[in-house]
């Protein structure tokens, strides 16, 4: 192997490592808990193990010595799965064909598409603050049909910051474009991302995401939350505030990925408010959050609002209780509102 291939992933192994520990020893607990979904932070753990035991076969060289054959593996094969010691030609046809498919895909979701445009959905007014498809630092949001024409809605965040944060997430926006209309499930579509994601050399970092399918015919909402806030989901004739909770860990951060999908039934007048974290961990002048609480209160007190004007005043109420600084560039805030009389 080439000494300059074994520096690069080294590099990047090196970088991911660091994440890892970062996020370990300075995630608040909370955040941990929400990040990590139904997972522990032992699986945190095991995935770091992974990047040791590869960052110490590189510094003896042995890292995609092939089992069988005692030589290293394709370059290409071993960027998509630095774990990877086998080489293609000792797979089963089929295993070689499924192979060769992902590392088509892995070399398509490293390129980044244009941003897409907001939705008319059926019976579903909607509004949002800030531009389609944003990818600026981690933050990202999108709108996608899956393969039977049902909506789906995308809010995901990097951790991290930079280069590597942005390449993932726009890495993560084309394997989304590439994968719903071919899928019918949320969960489908994450844990083929996590898989693609956790042990790739080019992605040294992880991310949190909400995705979920909404079909106007039916007015289910079926969701998967790997490691995302809560979006928030408001229940017009109780009255009552449910927050859509991880039913997974983020992706890209835990060896042994599972990830659950939940669905619910939306009715007249169900709010739908969806937010990355800048609108919570906004602070006032006496470092207080802005919190779920405060935002929960703010939408049972305009339920009755459109979905544009509902963006406007929670946008409104979180500058205001941030002492009138205008919010930051980053901040995506996404409102649905079920029309009470829908158009036939
Ligand atoms: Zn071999």
């Amino acid at each position: 192997m080439d000494t300059t291939v074994f520096q690069r992933f080294q590099t990047s192994l090196i970088a991911k490592r660091h994440n890892l520990i970062e996020w370990l020893g300075q995630t608040p607990p909370t955040k941990k808990q929400i990040q990590l979904g139904i997972a522990n932070e032992q699986a945190v753990q095991a995935h770091l193990q992974v990047v040791d035991q590869a960052l110490e076969k590189i510094s003896n060289q042995t890292l995609g010595i092939c089992e069988v054959c005692h030589k290293y593996v394709d370059t290409d094969l071993l960027e998509m799965d630095y774990t990877t010691s086998v080489c293609l030609d000792h797979y089963s046809e089929q295993e070689r064909r499924q192979l060769e498919a992902e590392l088509e895909l892995s070399a398509v979701v490293q390129r980044a598409l244009l941003p897409q445009q907001m939705p008319e959905i059926p019976g579903l007014n909607l509004a949002a603050f800030s531009r389609p498809a944003n990818i600026i630092g981690g933050d990202y949001f999108d709108f996608l049909q899956f393969r039977d024409g049902a909506y789906g809605l995308i809010i995901a965040d990097a951790m991290g910051h930079g280069i590597s944060a942005s390449m993932l997430m726009s890495s993560f926006q084309t394997a989304l474009r590439t994968l719903v209309p071919e899928k019918e499930s949320p969960v489908e579509v994450l844990e083929r991302i996590n898989h693609i994601i956790l042990h790739n050399i080019n992605y040294v970092t992880f991310v949190t995401a909400f995705l979920c399918r909404f079909d106007p015919s039916t007015r289910v909402l079926t969701f998967s939350n790997a490691g995302q806030n809560p979006p928030l989901l408001y229940r017009n004739r109780e009255r009552t505030v449910r927050w859509l909770k991880p039913t997974g860990p983020a992706l890209g951060i835990i060896e042994s990925y599972y990830l659950k999908a939940e669905s619910v039934t939306l009715s007249d007048g169900d709010i739908l408010l969806f937010y990355t974290d800048g609108i919570t961990e906004a602070i006032n002048p006496q470092k207080e959050p802005f919190g779920q609480d405060r935002l929960a209160a703010l939408v049972q007190q305009n339920s009755s609002l459109s979905a544009q004007n509902l963006v406007r005043v929670v946008r409104q109420a979180v500058e205001d209780f941030s002492g009138g600084r205008p919010l930051e560039d980053d901040i995506t805030l996404i409102a649905g509102r079920l029309e009470i009389n829908p158009v036939s």
